[in-house]
């Protein structure tokens, strides 16, 4: 008889695990208690995969072999509880699918900084013909393509929720951005959220890689109190090392065995202090993996950057705007406005998962001229910098929120969305929100 695996939420990744456990001769069955994407169901059917919506049927659920319950499905849900009572595994669709490739496995996680490092690993890999995939956040879930497609290398992003449900998974290469608060909603306190960060580097052995910064506090903290096998390659631009990457005056140096690449700072493609490391932790990947210097001079310098990440989007009248939507907690906008410079007009707000502003106080002082506050409740907002910022502005559209910065900035000012907050309030999603900041600004 064969194995009954059943899938928890039809999304991306639940789909993919789908079509991959059907591939395997699986009995399969997803469940949805949300309604299923018209493009999901048409995959679901086109892979004659059984589905349902808008319910739980325990009947159909709880005689799976094994659940693969999707990264957006807390492991506190009554299904999921009473699956893990009766006694079945429930992992996640990585752990599943990394049962069925022997491809080579470059894995990012972090709190920030996931998916723009993950796809400049890819560009790097796939500039010098390497046979590579990119999965995680964006595009094609790992699951997916593991179904699907033949590489033999993936380049592979990893959110805490993911992590959470691996078990016997190994990346080869794996690299931990930073460990700030975000999620905090969903785990109980920063401890919880920083074990599954650190998943990232189970059941590795001394012949992989561990990269990760040698600047973020919790990170240095826990590797003394951690046994780490692999080899550790780390990253800073505060201190030196014999192996690993670091900033020496302007340049960037990566060290790696017998290789030391250098490269200027300002050659990078991709600008800021975040984005330095960013840079830092793929050139190190990109030399364990021993390809040429040159190329990997030549790939750091003329990568274009992702959607919705400090992405420049006009000019208008000398006024420069900048969707930076994706900036979902408080330290990524950190960053985005220390690489501001000053006569800033910071669109801000959304849905709030616990921020502490403070951090923020320096930077919002000397750089922000004004604020326009993009969400439902803007109260914590108006708390944290009414004292600081003469002119706070509350607006409900992204269009209105174009239109006001449009009316408050001067030749010479830079109007920058970066709104430490989720996106749900207003939009469907923060692509959604910074879809519509663009359109508005192409509008004016
Ligand atoms: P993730 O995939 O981890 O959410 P992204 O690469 O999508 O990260 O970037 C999310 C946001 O964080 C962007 O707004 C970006 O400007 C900022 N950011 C990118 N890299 C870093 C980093 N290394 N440290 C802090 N913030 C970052």
């Amino acid at each position: 008889m064969s194995k009954r695996i059943v899938i928890l939420g039809a999304g991306e990744s639940g789909v993919g695990s789908a079509i991959l456990a059907q591939k395997n001769g699986a009995n399969v069955f997803v469940s949805d208690f949300g309604m299923i994407k018209e493009k999901y169901k048409k995959k679901l059917n086109d892979y004659k995969i059984l589905w349902e919506e808008g319910k739980h049927t325990e009947d159909l659920i709880l005689n799976a072999h094994e659940i693969i319950k999707s990264p957006g499905i807390p492991e506190k849900v009554a299904i999921v509880q009473l699956a893990i009572k009766k006694g079945i595994s429930v992992i996640s669709e990585i752990e599943y699918a990394t049962r069925y490739t022997n491809a080579f496995k470059i894995c990012i996680t972090g709190s920030n900084g996931k998916t723009t490092t993950a796809t400049l690993i890819h560009h790097i890999l796939k500039n010098v013909g390497l046979n590579v995939g990119l999965a995680g956040n964006v595009g094609q879930s790992w699951a997916f393509q593991v179904a699907e497609m033949d590489f033999e290398y993936y380049v592979i992003e990893l959110s805490s929720f993911q992590l959470d449900g691996m078990y016997d998974f190994k990346a080869d290469i794996a690299i931990l951005m930073n460990i700030t608060p975000d999620h905090l909603d969903r785990y109980e306190g920063m401890s919880g959220y920083t074990d599954s960060k650190f998943r990232i580097i189970q059941n590795q052995t001394e012949k992989d890689v561990f990269i990760y910064c040698a600047d973020d506090e919790i990170t240095k903290s826990e590797i003394t109190k951690r046994e780490i096998k692999a080899k550790q390659l780390p990253f800073s631009l505060n201190q030196k090392f014999v192996e690993g990457a670091y900033k020496e005056n302007k340049n960037l140096k990566i060290k790696y065995q017998s290789n030391e690449l250098t490269m200027s700072i300002n050659d990078l493609a991709l600008k800021g202090q975040h984005n330095t490391y960013n840079s830092m932790a793929a050139g190190i990947a990109a030399q364990v993996l021993k390809i040429r210097k040159e190329d990997i001079r030549e790939s750091l310098s003329n990568f274009h950057g992702v959607e919705h990440r400090l992405e420049p989007v006009l000019k208008v009248h000398g006024i420069e705007f900048i969707n930076d939507s994706k900036a979902t907690n408080v330290n990524s906008t950190w960053y985005a406005l220390e690489s501001m410079s000053n006569n800033l007009i910071w669109i801000a707000g959304g849905i709030d998962k616990g921020n502490d502003y403070s951090i923020l106080e320096d930077l919002v002082r000397k750089k922000a001229k004004a604020i326009i506050c993009l969400g439902t409740d803007n109260a914590k907002i108006h708390k944290a910098f009414g004292h600081i910022v003469d002119t706070i502005i509350d607006v409900q559209s992204a269009s209105e929120a174009v239109k006001t910065a449009y009316y408050l900035a001067r030749k010479g000012d830079s109007v920058l969305l970066s709104p430490a907050c989720a996106s749900f309030d207003l939009f469907d999603n923060y692509e959604d929100r910074g879809n519509q900041f663009k359109q508005a600004v192409r509008e004016l």
